[in-house]
């Protein structure tokens, strides 16, 4: 999850090159092989200050070319200004020409990490009392090495009926960078078409004793926009205050912000949401949740749900104040107070729409409200298609009995809004479960169990073979 990208245009392909063919051991697909290859993925350093994303993209191409594949099906891809940033994107040819292909997307980037901050190196994969210890080791390292180790078992398996593509990119974890999902998208489209992508932002939970609660996935996500808001004022000498100041303006106008709730607007990913999370809450969120399922005019249910941060913020669109500026001098009236206010705009509404509405809240034509450029295209939210549910279910039922697969809606951001805004619905994937509080993601001490790894493995390679076979 992360903020928005840029793009840069130019492009190189660099021949399958860099470090030691993998031994036949190393590429069996067998655990050990994984193992393998997610310990090299994971000590690569990617992160944007001190590391290569293009030495991890060549090193899982090495290991996919040591599997069998041919040059021509593997892309390690760089533009000029960010030879670190590169990708990959390899292709796994299926029967059927005209079946439309299966698109597995992975960011291989990860978020910085100081070893001093660590208890363990944070960029040296550590198995510790049932753990994975290291940063990315969760967020996204572990379905990047499933999703390439799923590409070597398929290359020894019979043919599939439709072609199933790999993109692993840099750049999700960073904001106006560069970001290969968004090069892709836009600039080498063909190269990923597919009919529907598995990218990250579903999985599953935990509950804090490690028992699974539910599994996840992920169909929609809110739209991030930052918006400006500013007062301005002549100023003037601070030992005559006047009624009127900038600062105060702008107080007044957050606090009304800080008062006011977009109505609730669900859509089909956030309805089922509420259906099926109801079924399995305890009764006092259950109720709740079932009932603004049914009718989100509720206002018991509203009031219920809106008290929880993650509800509230699936509910409807929400602004928050996240940084603020104001005044020159001491001893002078400020002239400009500046707000940022960040909206996490729910499908089906607009920035233009949300920028009306808050300037309506304040109600105060000397307060300008401006939204920022946006750095990314609107997501799209992927349909609710039984094609890409069923299967999903019907391998959940097998391998993680009694758990539901719940549509959620990502209060966050994703890669996934570059693929659908081109056209490839794209679904943050259920199968590998995650720490109930979040286990470090983006902060410290990253960590994942050893057997959420492995079980998602097989989850997800069994859940790849269905759709490729479909
Ligand atoms: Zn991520």
């Amino acid at each position: 999850m992360r903020k928005f990208g840029a793009i840069l245009c130019g492009l190189m392909f660099a021949a399958v090159s860099g470090g030691l063919a993998p031994s036949q051991a190393q590429t069996g697909g067998g655990e050990t092989s994984f193992r393998a290859l997610y310990k090299e993925l994971v000590e690569t350093n990617t992160t944007l200050s001190a590391g290569d994303c293009t030495v991890a993209a060549q090193r899982m191409a090495a290991r996919l070319k040591a599997a069998g594949y041919a040059d021509s099906e593997l892309t390690v891809f760089t533009v000029p200004d960010h030879p670190k940033e590169g990708g990959l994107v390899a292709v796994l040819p299926g029967k059927d020409p005209k079946a439309k292909a299966l698109l597995l997307l992975a960011h291989v980037d990860v978020v910085e990490a100081k070893r001093e901050d660590w208890t363990r190196d944070p960029f040296t994969l550590v198995e510790e009392n049932g753990f994975f210890y290291a940063r990315g080791s969760s967020d996204d390292k572990a379905m990047a090495a499933i999703f390439t180790d799923s590409m070597i078992r398929l290359r020894a398996e019979p043919r599939m009926k439709r072609t199933v593509k790999l993109a692993l990119t840099c750049g999700e974890e960073t904001t106006g960078v560069f970001n290969g999902a968004e090069y892709l998208s836009q600039n080498r489209r063909e190269l990923i078409d597919a009919g529907f992508a598995l990218n990250e932002g579903g999985g599953g939970r935990l509950d804090p004793a490690g028992k699974p609660l539910a599994l996840a996935m992920q169909t929609a996500e809110k739209t991030a926009e930052n918006y400006t808001l500013e007062a301005r004022n002549p100023g003037g000498h601070s030992s005559m205050p006047r009624p009127d100041n900038a600062i105060y303006e702008l107080s007044g106008a957050l606090a009304k912000i800080q008062a006011y709730r977009f109505p609730i607007h669900l859509n089909p990913t956030t309805k089922a949401f509420f259906s099926e999370q109801g079924k399995i809450s305890p009764p006092s969120l259950g109720q709740a949740m079932t009932a603004i399922a049914q009718d989100p005019e509720n206002k018991l249910a509203q009031t219920v749900l809106s008290r929880d941060p993650l509800l509230n913020s699936t509910l409807r669109t929400t602004c928050v104040a996240t940084l603020l500026e104001g005044g020159h001098a001491e001893n002078a009236l400020p002239q400009r107070a500046r707000a940022n206010i960040n909206c996490r705009i729910v499908p089906g509404e607009t920035i233009e729409g949300t920028r009306d509405k808050l300037a309506e809240v304040i109600g105060d034509a000397a307060i300008s409200v401006t939204a920022k450029p946006q750095r990314g295209p609107i997501g799209k939210a992927a349909p609710l298609d039984p094609a890409v549910f069923e299967p999903a279910r019907k391998l959940a039922a097998e391998m993680y009995p009694g758990l539901p697969i719940i549509p959620i809606m990502s209060t966050g951001a994703t890669d996934s809004i570059y693929l659908s805004a081109a056209g490839i619905p794209s679904y943050g994937v259920p199968g590998v479960l995650y720490e109930y509080d979040g286990g470090g993601i983006h902060g410290l001490n990253e960590h994942i169990r050893v057997s959420s790894v492995m079980k998602g493995r097989e989850y997800l390679y069994r859940l790849i073979k269905l759709y490729a076979a479909a």
